[in-house]
């Protein structure tokens, strides 16, 4: 856990959210600020700063992580029509907190490419 970080305090119950998922290794959570109709965010409890930082030992995390934004998106509705999974990485890749987090974003159809 980083005392700093945003989304480890809000794994750690610290600071409230709107939480949709929680198990051994990852938290799926509602974004507060929704650029869509269904807008998740789905974090890893471990503190991992981005996607640069992921390896090969991460498989089964990932495996989670990608498991999890399924079975989320099924459940949320949106399996069907089709949504977007989204990772940013660093400032000009969008990125604003630095806890990997990866975006559910569905409801709406998505334009192509992202701004
Ligand atoms: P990114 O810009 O890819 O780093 O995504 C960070 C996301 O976190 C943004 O979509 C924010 O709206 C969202 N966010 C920031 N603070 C919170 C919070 N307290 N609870 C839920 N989502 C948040
Ligand atoms: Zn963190």
């Amino acid at each position: 856990m980083a005392d700093e970080c945003l989304f480890c305090r809000i794994i750690a119950g610290r600071i409230p959210s709107a939480q949709v998922h929680a198990d051994d290794l990852v938290v799926a959570i509602r974004d507060i600020a929704p650029r869509a109709p269904t807008h998740l965010l789905i974090l890893p409890r471990r503190h991992i700063a981005s996607a640069a930082d992921l390896g090969e030992a991460d498989g089964a995390l990932l495996g989670r992580l990608f498991g999890v934004a399924a079975d989320l998106a099924r459940s949320e509705g949106i399996a069907e029509a089709g949504y977007r999974l989204v990772m940013n990485v660093g400032r000009a890749g969008g990125q604003t907190v630095d806890h990997l987090h990866l975006h559910l974003m569905g409801g709406r159809p998505m334009t192509w490419p992202p701004g």
